[in-house]
């Protein structure tokens, strides 16, 4: 039941594709290959936003994608794709998949998805038809070729699009074992579209939330980052939360939230963030982290000075074991945990305010990251407000000022 929608119906011209994409659909063409623009891109247009990136679907193979393109490569293992690099943009190209092996023949279930019905393979080439149903939610579903301009869609992504409403392609329970991931990118998508989840779609959620303990920790992180990066992060994480989603990811974010403190310095930190994305600011990844991470070190430190550790052993004690306990769900990347850490063991500097102590830490490469930090831990009432005075002042003073701030030892 494929519909086709003309251009003057849904309004996309060619023109508000990238340049990149269009040239690859249509050098596929010319060589005789279907080829759309697909996903997000098209989503994001029929929505009035400005895409991100913008991905093409084609019937070519990855090797005659290849040989097309020049400047070309063949990315992916379990997911083989094309990437098509035209002047700064790269374009990817990914080939029609069907059902996978495993959706076909019940015999070949056992080897292509583990015990929970985890698909491992999806490289099964397949027809544009295939292509949609195989995706996640209808509104991702849905082909525009540039060429006559008309949408193609084969399961009403176009309508449930415009009655703003996220519907997962095909049994719900089925499609999240297939891949868990999928319930992260219903949250997330709902809050940055301004959706709301179909309630059959949003129904196995609660119940098979616990399945994310089986999705790779490398690729939980990296969909708790766009997360995290959507704009929409402190909706994002109280939707989590309120699903029952978020133990898998950060399975003590529970515990902070439950500890007022705690949930007053994510909130913060979360609002901060949406707040610098939507003035398109730079966000760091670490500091993200670090923040979510915060209230849990705190725990750990407090534990270990009681025990009769000396402070600063103490606090490295438990950052270790933060960092440790948070690998084996969510993979933070080496790259971002030297800033973490950083950051953390900044903080009892701050309250130092004697001697040469304030200018080392004022010089500091990464004192910026660190006292944004302190100023969020003292908003949220963590330490006294005094402290974030004083630092703000001496900040804004001239050198002079700030020697004469210094306490007397
Ligand atoms: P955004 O780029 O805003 O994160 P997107 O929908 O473009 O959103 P991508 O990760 O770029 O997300 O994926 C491109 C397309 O691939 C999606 O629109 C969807 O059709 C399909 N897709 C992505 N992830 C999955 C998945 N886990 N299961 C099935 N299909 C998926
Ligand atoms: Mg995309």
């Amino acid at each position: 039941q494929l519909c086709i929608i003309p251009s003057k119906q849904h309004g996309i011209h060619r023109s508000q594709i990238s340049p990149g994409a269009l040239k690859v659909t249509q050098s596929l063409q010319k060589s005789g290959f279907s080829a759309f623009i697909v996903g997000g891109a098209i989503r994001d247009i029929l929505l009035g936003l400005e895409p991100k990136d913008f991905d093409v679907a084609t019937n070519a193979t990855p090797e005659q994608v290849r040989s097309i393109f020049r400047r070309s490569r063949i990315i992916g293992r379990r997911f083989r794709l094309v990437h098509v690099m035209c002047g700064h943009e790269t374009v990817e190209v990914s080939t029609f998949r069907g059902p996978s092996l495993a959706q076909v023949d019940t015999l070949d279930m056992k080897n292509h998805t583990d015990q929970h019905g985890r698909l491992l393979r999806d490289n099964v080439f397949g027809s544009q038809e295939e292509d949609a149903a195989r995706r996640d939610f209808t509104m991702n579903a849905l082909f525009y070729d540039p060429s006559s301009e008309e949408i193609h869609d084969y399961l009403n992504g176009y309508s449930d699009l415009k009655a703003k409403t996220l519907c997962i392609i095909g049994e719900p329970a089925t499609r999240y074992r297939e891949d868990p991931v999928r319930m992260l990118r219903a949250i997330r998508l709902a809050a940055k579209l301004d959706m709301l989840i179909d309630t059959e779609t949003a129904k196995p959620i609660g119940d098979l939330a616990p399945l994310l303990q089986n999705v790779p920790p490398s690729r939980l992180f990296d969909e708790m980052l766009k997360l995290l990066l959507s704009g929409h992060a402190l909706s994002c994480v109280v939707d989590l939360r309120a699903r029952g989603l978020h133990h898998g990811l950060l399975p003590m974010l529970d515990v902070i939230l439950e500890q007022p403190l705690g949930e007053r310095f994510i909130t913060l930190a979360l609002k901060n963030t949406d707040e610098r994305i939507r003035q398109e600011k730079h966000v760091s990844p670490a500091f993200l982290f670090a923040s979510l991470l915060w209230h849990e070190v705190l725990a750990a430190w407090n534990k270990h000075k009681l025990s009769g550790e000396k402070s600063l052993i103490a606090l490295y004690k438990a950052m270790d074991e933060i960092l440790l306990k948070q690998q084996k769900n969510l993979a933070i990347p080496r790259r971002f945990s030297a800033t973490i850490i950083e950051i953390w063991v900044m903080q009892p500097r701050f309250e130092s305010l004697a001697g040469r102590k304030p200018f080392r830490l004022l010089s500091h490469p990464r004192f910026r990251a660190a006292y944004d930090f302190m100023l969020l831990r003292c908003e949220s009432g963590e330490v006294s407000m005094d402290l974030g005075t004083w630092w703000k002042r001496f900040v804004a003073a001239d050198q002079d000022k700030r020697e004469k701030m210094i306490h007397t030892p």
